[in-house]
């Protein structure tokens, strides 16, 4: 999933640590790898940069812990580039 890196520093995604209960749900959605759980079963961002925005980590996370600006843009982009289907889509 490194060729769908975002750039550096853009991505509207948000978490607040002390509203996490450590679920886990976070780490499970992820398409990407984003979150991980700590030791102390706190959620944490470890790879914030390849965040594609599509939402499902804020959707699922009971806590109310993350927020990020959901589109469609780059999923599509990415189903897209997986099915061979070229023009823009963003
Ligand atoms: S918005 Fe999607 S890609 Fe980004 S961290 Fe959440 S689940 Fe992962
Ligand atoms: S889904 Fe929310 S509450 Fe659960 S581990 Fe992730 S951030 Fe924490």
């Amino acid at each position: 999933m490194e060729r769908f890196r975002y750039f550096e520093d853009v991505v509207s995604l948000e978490f607040d640590k002390d509203k996490c209960i450590g679920c886990g749900l976070c780490a499970i959605v992820c398409p990407h790898g984003v979150f991980a759980l700590t030791r102390d079963h706190k959620a944490q961002m470890t790879a914030r940069n390849q965040c594609m925005e599509c939402g499902a980590c804020m959707r699922n996370c009971p806590a109310l812990a993350i927020t990020v600006e959901a589109g469609e843009g780059c999923v599509r982009g990415v189903i897209n580039e997986l099915l061979g289907i070229e023009g823009p889509c963003c």
